[in-house]
C-alpha cells in the first residue's frame, strides 16, 4: 500500500545521497541546516511547497495548518515555538504563508461546515469571511476572496507572535501574503499599494519553434 512512498525516497536516496546530487543530504546532516523561508501552508495535498516549488532539501522550514491559518499568538503552540526556533535559533529571513484557491477550509468555513472539530478552528478567521461578504455576492467569488482575506488575517495575526515582532523590529525578516492558483499554475502575492493579490510567477511558456508551413 505505502509502496508509492518507498519507491520515492529510493529514487530521492538516488539523487540527494549520491555524487550526482553533490551528495547534499550527507552534507546538510554533518554542516546542519539553514532555511532562509518558513512556509506556512495549508494541509491540502495539492499545494505543498516543497512538491509546487520544487525545492531541494534545507530550503525551509514548514508549517502546516487547514486553511494556512495562523491564529492569535498564544504561548506554546506549535506554530509559535516554530517560529521561536526559526527566528532566534536559526537565521530564517523570510514568512511566507501560502493560501490557495479551490481550499477546503475556506469552503468549509464559508459553508459554515457542521463539524464543531473543524469549525472550531477554522472559525477564529471568521471575520476574514465577514469581509469577504461585503464586496461580493457571488457564491465562488465570496469563497476567493476569503482565501484571500485569510491570508492577510493570517499576517496581521503573526505579527502578535513575539519572535515575529521582534524580527521586524530589527528589520532581520519579512513576510510574504501568497496564494498558490492551483488551476492556473500561478503564484500571487498581495501587493499593498493596489491591496490586490497580483501574479508574480513569470508563467513563460516553453519556447518551440512552430512554423507555419501552410
Ligand atoms: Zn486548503
Amino acid at each position: 500500500m505505502t509502496q508509492d512512498l518507498i519507491k520515492g525516497l529510493e529514487a530521492f536516496k538516488r539523487d540527494q545521497y549520491s555524487d550526482a546530487g553533490e551528495n547534499l543530504m550527507p552534507r546538510l546532516v554533518k554542516e546542519g541546516q539553514s532555511p532562509k523561508y518558513f512556509i506556512i501552508s495549508c494541509i491540502d495535498s495539492r499545494s505543498n511547497p516543497s512538491t509546487i516549488f520544487r525545492t531541494q532539501p534545507g530550503s525551509f522550514f514548514a508549517h502546516k495548518a487547514m486553511g494556512a491559518i495562523v491564529r492569535p499568538y498564544k504561548q506554546g503552540t506549535a506554530l509559535s515555538a516554530a517560529l521561536q526556533f526559526a527566528l532566534n535559533h536559526n537565521n530564517v529571513k523570510q514568512i511566507i504563508v501560502l493560501g490557495h484557491t479551490n481550499c477546503g477550509a475556506i469552503q468549509a468555513l464559508v459553508e459554515n461546515l457542521d463539524d464543531p472539530e473543524i469549525s472550531s478552528f477554522i472559525n477564529v478567521v471568521k471575520d476574514a469571511l465577514t469581509k469577504a461578504q461585503t464586496c461580493c455576492n457571488e457564491h465562488n467569488k465570496i469563497i476567493a476572496r476569503t482565501e484571500q482575506e485569510v491570508v492577510l488575517e493570517s499576517v496581521e495575526n503573526l505579527k502578535n507572535y513575539p519572535s515575529v515582532k521582534q524580527a521586524l523590529q530589527e528589520k532581520r525578516v519579512t513576510i510574504s501574503p501568497w496564494i498558490f492558483d492551483m488551476e492556473e499554475g500561478n503564484l500571487l502575492e498581495h501587493n499593498t499599494n493596489s491591496n490586490e493579490f497580483e501574479i508574480i510567477s513569470t508563467n513563460e511558456p516553453i519556447k518551440e519553434d512552430h512554423k507555419n508551413h501552410a
